[in-house]
């Protein structure tokens, strides 16, 4: 078989669907398992890492939105609980983590196509892309329409 596990990351956000539904599609053609994550990143990291107070209490909250939020994104494809994850971290990481603890042999992320500055800047599927532990697909997001000829 071509690839055996697909693993998909999704920010949860309605623009990644198009990413998931790329993953959904090719797995089910391969006839591959696929696993769904979702990586919450810590508020501190958010913040610059340097937060004076306890924010637990918040993260805790945070990861239980995005159980919900993972729950609802998932819906549409009728995946079982096993096939869903989520992890607390810094997503090339977690992404890394999952794919090499789960066997994982492709990931698809979703990919902005970003050049000049922002590329400096960088992105999740390029970041993702350095060390990857298989191949990785990315798919292009914010796509226009090619014109009908
Ligand atoms: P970005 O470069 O942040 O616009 O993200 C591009 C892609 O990376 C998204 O379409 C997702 O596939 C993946 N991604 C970004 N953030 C996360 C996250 N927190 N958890 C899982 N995947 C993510």
């Amino acid at each position: 078989m071509l690839y055996n596990h697909v693993l998909v990351a999704v920010d949860l956000i309605e623009e990644c669907r198009s990413v998931a539904d790329h993953a959904v599609t090719l797995a089910k053609a391969l006839d591959a398992r696929l696993t769904l994550l979702h990586v919450v990143e810590p508020l501190a990291m958010a913040y610059g890492g340097d937060v004076p107070m306890d924010l637990s209490m918040l993260q805790q909250q945070q990861f239980e939105q995005a159980k919900e939020k993972m729950q609802v994104f998932a819906g549409d494809y009728a995946l079982p609980d096993d096939q869903l994850q989520i992890a607390f971290g810094h997503p090339r990481q977690e992404i890394h983590r999952v794919a090499n603890e789960q066997a994982c042999d492709l990931i698809v992320v979703g990919s902005h196509g970003r050049h000049g500055l922002a590329l400096l800047l960088g992105s999740t599927a390029n970041d993702v892309l350095h060390g990857a532990p298989c191949d990785v697909i990315a798919v292009r997001l914010g796509k226009k329409d090619k014109p009908k000829k």
